[in-house]
């Protein structure tokens, strides 16, 4: 059997391992347009801030390394021109000896990849206006930053986009971001995001949300003058285009395969936007397309969504490898089938990471999915233990209990968090479920609520009615008279600023207050509220037992003050605004 793999990268390679541990025998041909294959794509950002040093770490196999360890034919600069399904051939280019031939195929997988969407802009021809995708692009970033760059502009605050902002602020340039969404990493809501935004902030980098680029005027010398919509001119040495990608499926759509209709829908969780109507390759389970004898792989594919059932495309490297493995089991005769894609997916921007899994709250309203949110903040490791931080957690789960998708964003132990999130949902578990899980703990690493644990009882307690939250959504929806304010921090605390209109009452002296606080409410709901959600929960309990009508601020203070900061704040009811 000839299986012919095209693309060698992430899904490619993978496939071409897996179908050669299975099958010593067959003849598999790897074709690769590029100078490289098996290159680590996703430590891009890293080379060119220079913490992966060498170029060559990026190299994890040559074509010699391939065929000594799996017998692998790897060509590279050999580029697929055209794929005849009637003949099961395919036409390559091999431009390493300028002439082309056709490859006769048994089993063909189409392993392409995706392509940097680049919008057509005024100037983006510009050399000074990139994307980053290959080794030779990041080649070209690290060469111009040598070559003495001063200023970037980033246009895209997606993963990419903010990798790339950190590489340019660690190589000592001065870095803009721009985002047409209002907030950076659409991926989140905007309320975890802004999290990242400060921290982008902290860090020097100049933030620009719900704008865009509308020309790149050449400057003199080098380098362009990036103009936004709103007329503002940035000057740049280069300019980095992650603005999101898009299915590279021209062959495909020339061989005619079935291409899904929407394709591009899910990159609007990378870029923020709904782009053109651009299709992914269809595949079924086994990752076959609509021809019995082509599969396909990795983010030229369509994928399923694991919350909603439906198709989306998934650009990520996890999906890739993992789908690689299925189409190999398939065209080696062992079926197994792929699993819907939930979009687990990392950042590390400075000091913080950020990490989200499932669906965003946005997405979920935007699929009309009814849904619970709840927001905590417990610590990454036991708060006696030296160095604890503050992991930011937001939850969405359905009114049945099921999790749909989870965010967190923090300095320390949102990695672990977030993957326990993902197996949960994988798994199709619940906040109840969360709540009993058996998580390692010793003071350095954990607590033994961990935050895991903390999420579950919330989620429970919403459930089971032990818990009515009230959130920064509601402040919009509702007049400040027809409730109470009851800020239950202590009163040094309140002086520092509170919701106005606010009444305080510390959470300790409520007991003995009760009756005060029943007098002012006067029949209204109180609302009571604290930093984190924790203090305000206790109060809602103690209000709940003396048969007062009350809600807790979901995620407290900290999480109202994140859904609305500061600049957002002044346009919003006067009664959401911090007085002191
Ligand atoms: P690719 O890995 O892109 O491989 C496709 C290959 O096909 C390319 O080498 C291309 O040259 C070749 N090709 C295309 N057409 C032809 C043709 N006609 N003939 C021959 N060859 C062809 N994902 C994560 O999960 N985590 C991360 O941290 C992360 N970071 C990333 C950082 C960067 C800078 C980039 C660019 C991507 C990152 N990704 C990350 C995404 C991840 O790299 C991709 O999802 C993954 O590589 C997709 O694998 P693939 O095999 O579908 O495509």
């Amino acid at each position: 059997m000839r299986i012919v793999i095209v693309g060698g990268v992430a899904g490619g390679m993978s496939t071409a391992a897996r179908a050669r541990r299975l099958d010593e025998s067959a003849e598999i041909i790897v074709l690769e347009r590029g100078d490289d294959v098996s290159f680590a794509n996703c430590g891009l950002p890293y080379h060119v801030a220079d913490e992966i040093e060498r170029r060559s770490d990026l190299l994890l196999h040559t074509p010699e390394s391939l065929k000594a360890s799996l017998g692998l034919d790897v060509r590279i600069r050999s580029e697929v021109t055209a794929i005849d399904p009637q003949s099961r051939s395919v036409m390559v280019r091999d431009h390493l000896k300028g002439l082309s031939y056709t490859l006769a195929y048994d089993a063909l997988v189409l392993a392409t990849g995706a392509e940097p969407i680049v919008p057509p802009i005024a100037g983006v021809e510009h050399p000074a206006v990139h994307t980053l995708r290959t080794v030779p692009d990041a080649d070209v970033l690290r060469a111009q930053i040598e070559d003495g760059a001063k200023s970037a502009v980033v246009i895209g605050a997606g993963f990419i986009g903010l990798e790339v902002v950190e590489a340019f602020r660690r190589r000592g340039l001065e870095v803009t971001l721009v985002e047409l969404a209002p907030a950076v990493l659409p991926a989140l809501d905007a309320d975890m995001a802004n999290l990242v935004e400060s921290e982008l902030g902290r860090n020097g980098v100049t933030v620009l949300t719900g704008i865009a680029a509308s020309a790149f005027e050449p400057r003199d010398g080098s380098g362009v003058d990036v103009v936004l919509t709103d007329g503002q001119r940035l000057s740049a040495d280069i300019v980095l285009m992650g603005v999101g990608v898009r299915p590279a499926t021209g062959l495909a759509r020339e061989c005619g395969l079935e291409l899904s209709e929407r394709g591009a829908i899910v990159l609007a969780r990378e870029c923020g936007l709904e782009l053109s109507e651009r299709g992914a390759i269809v595949v079924d389970e086994q990752q076959r397309t609509s021809d019995p004898h082509i599969w396909a792989v990795g983010d030229a594919t369509q994928v399923v969504d694991a919350i909603t059932g439906a198709p989306a495309v998934v650009p990520l490297a996890g999906p890739a490898n993992r789908q690689g493995r299925i189409a190999a089991n398939s065209i080696c005769g062992r079926e197994t089938a792929a699993q819907p894609v939930m979009g687990t997916a990392i950042v590390r921007v400075f000091d913080l990471t950020a990490a989200v899994t499932g669906h965003t709250s946005r997405a979920l309203d935007r699929a009309g999915i009814a849904h619970h949110v709840v927001h905590l903040h417990p610590n990454d490791h036991a708060s006696y233990y030296p160095g604890a931080t503050a992991i930011h957690l937001a939850v969405m789960f359905g009114y049945d209990g099921r999790i749909l998708g989870a965010q967190a964003v923090g300095a320390a132990g949102v990695d672990k968090r977030i993957d326990v999130f993902a197996t949960a949902i994988r798994a199709g578990m619940s906040m109840g479920d969360l709540a009993e899980l058996e998580l390692a703990y010793a003071p350095p690493f954990g607590s033994a609520k961990d935050p895991i644990n903390m999420a579950g009882f919330i989620g429970a307690n919403v459930l089971d009615g032990t818990l009515t939250l009230w959130s920064a959504r509601d402040l919009e929806t509702v007049t400040g008279s027809d409730y109470l304010l009851l800020d239950v921090r202590s009163a040094a605390e309140f002086a520092t600023g509170h919701l106005p209109g606010a009444v305080n009452v510390a959470h300790t002296d409520l007991r003995d207050r009760l009756s005060e606080v029943q007098k002012i409410a006067r029949g209204r709901p109180v609302w009571v509220h604290c930093a984190s959600g924790f203090r305000s929960y206790l109060a809602h309990r103690i209000l709940t037992g003396a048969g007062i009508a009350s809600a807790s601020l979901d995620g407290g203070l900290q999480t109202l003050l994140a859904s609305a900061p500061e600049a957002v704040i002044a346009d919003m009811p006067k009664h959401v605004r911090l007085v002191s």
